[in-house]
């Protein structure tokens, strides 16, 4: 096989969000632009990942409403699902996906190197297809975008067939009857909501003192009186200690306060968090650093080696899509505004404060900013409004009367420090918040905004309304 030789202006490895959104921002900015990706384009999120889970998630909620139709005035009977019908559906929306990104790459005469991508110097890398070399590429700047995978605890191995990762828990066979889900965080959740609303018999478990522990502490109480309200069994302040293998089960130990308690099910999802993926990149051929295992980058997501970008999971949390591929958008900006293609000015470094992060599972969570606990650690004088989703017109004629809007001021200066959103539909109004805090609204400019009724969305108006003692409907 001979091996060809490429040359861009830029490289980019990995094609997850980070990485081809990265590569068409830079094309549109007059580059010449690689993009070497060693499975599939789209990367985790559109294979693996935030796509074929919402699909999954869209399936059980269509469950979910046909056993509780008679609400709306309707009855069903038999209903019933074809389980790999449901994967089916989660596997063709990815695979439609995926596939759109090999035009995008098209349509902005990007160059697609399959295989995987090792630095040989600062200004080269080796492509190679299983163990062997198959291209060379010289680039002026790299941005490296690949990602990350699942945290494995050694000794609980993932098997594939009783342990799982999420790959397996998104393409299971069958159904179990039952399941355990350990880690509570974004992963965890949803595919506990997930199983729960196709009908298993669901066990999350959580090391911390609280489900979703990044998440105010108030919103995460009332997940978990959801989530068993729902019949999903919820341990926390569990430390998993040892996963054992039966015939067609897996016996967890789990302690307890102090105390170890076995826990028995068919499969159990190990979702402990991710790790990224900086091994046999070559990165010591660079400058690049990395620290508790993630490339270190500053705000531009500069690494220590002039030339080379990294983002994405790759640098560390929040581990989301969309901060992946603003990210790469900041790289892709700042490597032409390096080459006197775009204003330098118009450039800015990533606020971390102002990303939203969005758990699927029902109810939904939302959030952005500190919590309640971080804005007090924070020296912060604060105001806090809530609005209850037992309140709002829209919510109740939708059926979906569960659910919280809270939110955290300065009492000083009205800044929006954190917004905090349990219930239907608040991955989309979260949105609102983030703009807000964006564009440093106060409580004044959002008090005088018009909400639109009857919408969901006037919850928020009346969470803020009440953070000022000024809440009309509650
Ligand atoms: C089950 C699950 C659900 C999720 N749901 C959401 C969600 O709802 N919302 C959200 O925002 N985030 C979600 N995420 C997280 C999201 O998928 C990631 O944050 C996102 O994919 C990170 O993008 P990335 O571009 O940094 O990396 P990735 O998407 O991981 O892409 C990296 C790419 O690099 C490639 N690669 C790696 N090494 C090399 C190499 N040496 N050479 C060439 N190619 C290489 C990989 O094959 C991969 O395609 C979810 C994740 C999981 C696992």
């Amino acid at each position: 096989m001979t091996v060809s030789a490429k040359k861009f202006d830029l490289c980019v490895i990995g094609a997850g969000p980070g990485g081809y959104v990265a590569a068409i921002r830079a094309a549109q900015l007059g580059l010449k632009v690689g993009i070497v990706e060693a499975n599939h384009l789209g990367g985790i999120c559109l294979n693996w990942g935030c796509i074929p889970t919402k699909a999954l998630l869209k399936s059980s909620e269509v469950n979910h409403l046909l056993h509780n139709l008679d609400q709306f005035g309707f009855s069903a009977e038999k209903v019933q699902f074809d389980f790999a019908k449901v994967v089916e559906r989660s596997r063709a929306v990815s695979k439609k996906l995926s596939g759109g990104i090999a035009g995008l790459m098209k349509k902005n005469k990007i160059e697609v190197v399959d295989g995987f991508a090792k630095f040989l110097d600062s200004k080269k890398i080796s492509v190679s297809q299983d163990g062997k070399e198959v291209a060379q590429v010289e680039a002026g700047y790299f941005i490296v975008a690949t990602g990350a995978r699942a945290r494995v605890i050694p000794g609980m191995e993932p098997d594939g067939e009783s342990i799982w990762t999420y790959r397996e828990a998104m393409t299971p066979k069958a159904l179990p009857k039952s399941l355990l889900v350990v880690g509570s965080g974004a992963i965890g959740s949803e595919f506990a909501s997930f199983y729960r609303n196709m009908g298993a018999e669901v066990t999350l478990i959580e090391m911390a003192e609280n489900i979703l522990p990044v998440e105010d502490e108030e919103i995460s109480k009332l997940a978990r009186k959801s989530f068993e309200k729902q019949g999903i069994k919820v341990i926390t302040s569990a430390a998993l200690k040892a996963l054992k293998k039966g015939k067609n089960s897996v016996t967890a130990t789990v302690e307890v306060g102090g105390k170890a308690e076995e826990l028995t099910a068919e499969k159990v999802i190990m979702a402990v968090g991710i790790v990224a993926n900086i091994e046999n990149l070559g990165l010591e051929k660079t400058k690049v650093k990395t620290d508790k295992g993630r490339i270190v980058a500053n705000g531009y997501l500069e690494t220590a080696e002039a030339n080379i970008f990294a983002i994405g999971d790759v640098v560390g949390a929040p581990w989301l899509a969309h901060k992946a591929s603003h990210e790469g958008t900041i790289a892709a900006e700042k490597i032409a505004s390096k080459m006197g293609k775009y204003d330098a000015k118009k450039v800015h470094p990533i606020k971390v404060e102002n990303i939203p992060g969005c758990t699927y599972s029902m109810p939904q969570i939302a959030s952005v900013g500190l919590t309640e606990k971080k804005a007090i650690a924070a020296g912060k004088k604060i105001k806090v409004g809530r609005f209850p989703y037992m309140a709002n017109g829209k919510a109740i004629a939708m059926g979906e009367t569960e659910g919280l809007i809270k939110v955290i001021f300065d009492e000083k200066t009205g800044e929006l420090l954190g917004a905090h959103l349990i219930g239907a539909e608040v991955t989309e109004m979260i949105q609102g918040y983030v703009i807000a805090k964006q564009a440093e609204l106060t409580e004044e400019d959002l008090m005088h905004t018009i909400f639109a009724h009857p919408t969901m969305s006037e919850m928020m108006h009346e969470a803020v309304l009440d953070a000022y003692g000024k809440v009309i409907h509650f």
